[in-house]
């Protein structure tokens, strides 16, 4: 038993290589052999693991009874690929479970996201091989030592193509929406990326409705300062139109979704709430995107609200009123 602990050590914390005997009891095969695993091995780590998988189901190793594993079949070929949406409850908010299913994935190279729920619930999609998946589920249901996991939820869903685990549900920084008086009147987008805000100026302003799409040129980074900016500059001038934070979303990484020319956001504004993508449609010197608003139920079919709420997030003014004020 102590030697199937070690296994156990050994195949879910080196990455170091060695040597493994696995039991000599047991219906898997190669039972009682020596493997020897190569830094990284992760053909051999994924064997070992099965192994120790099956002692468990022979009460080999004391543990508290499991339920039954769902059957992650790959719903589509593609590489064996398969997703599961799990609902993890018991005591696994604020006990660093949601740090730990994150730190497990990535080293287990599942894909997807985990996300704190308001009912207490963490929620993890997770998406890769279906060993992947399976190792990172009984990672959910073992829990932490901090965590008490009393059930954890699991319904196969389809494979979305993550690029990364991330964590959903936190901000992401600071966004604001500027209206402008220029040349040209248009409302300046700008989400927190990095240190800088991130800025496209969009000449009919974001739009609720998820059937509008709105051109959006991308034009260059201003400070994080700015972001409170109201009053006259030159002949024209700037209202917070709305502000708040921000999540990013999405299959890519930040910074690498813009760089990539599609990015998925949610906002936490006063007017602007839910989620939000950026598709480019031209680069070049001033690229230009699409702002659309996602379907979720922050959507607005049929509104405007640029039109419907023209007031500043700050002052209560609108921009001609603070235009004319002068
Ligand atoms: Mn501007």
């Amino acid at each position: 038993m102590i030697a199937i602990g070690v296994l156990w050590w050994r195949a879910d914390s080196s990455d170091t290589g060695g040597q493994a005997r696995l039991p000599t009891h047991g219906d898997g095969p190669g039972r009682g052999s020596v493997l020897t695993y190569a830094p990284g091995a992760w053909v051999f780590r994924r064997r070992v693991i099965s192994t120790v998988r099956r002692c468990r189901r022979h009460g080999s190793i004391r543990r508290q009874p499991q339920p039954p594993s769902v059957a992650l079949v790959a719903k589509r070929g593609n590489a064996n690929a398969t997703a599961v949406r799990a609902v993890v409850r018991g005591g696994v908010q604020g006990v660093g479970f949601r740090e730990a299913a994150v730190r497990r994935a990535r080293r287990l190279g599942a894909l997807g996201w985990v996300r704190n729920e308001e009912d207490g619930s963490v929620l993890v999609h997770a998406e890769g091989p279906e060993g992947t998946v399976e190792d990172l589920v009984a990672f959910l249901r073992e829990g932490t030592p901090g965590a008490r996991v009393t059930e954890v939820a699991l319904e196969r869903v389809k494979v979305e193509g993550h690029e990364q685990f991330a964590i959903r549900g936190v901000s992401a920084g600071a966004f604001v929406v500027q209206e402008h008086a220029a040349t040209a009147h248009h409302f300046d987008l700008r989400l927190e990326v990095e240190g800088v805000m991130r800025s496209w100026a969009v000449p009919k302003g974001p739009s609720l409705d998820p059937a509008v799409k709105r051109l959006a040129v991308e034009v260059a980074d201003h400070s994080i300062a700015h972001n409170a900016f109201e009053g006259e500059i030159g002949d024209g001038g700037v209202i917070v139109w709305d502000r708040g934070r921000y999540e990013q979303g999405g299959r890519v990484a930040w910074p690498q979704a813009l760089e990539r020319g599609h990015a998925v956001f949610v906002l936490h504004g006063e007017k602007l709430r839910g989620g939000f993508a950026l598709q480019r449609t031209r680069p070049g010197e001033k690229p230009q995107w699409l702002l659309i608003k996602r379907r979720d139920e922050h959507a607005r079919p049929g509104s405007d609200v640029v039109v419907e709420r023209p007031q500043s997030v700050i002052s209560g003014e609108t921009l001609d009123e603070l235009l004319r004020d002068d």
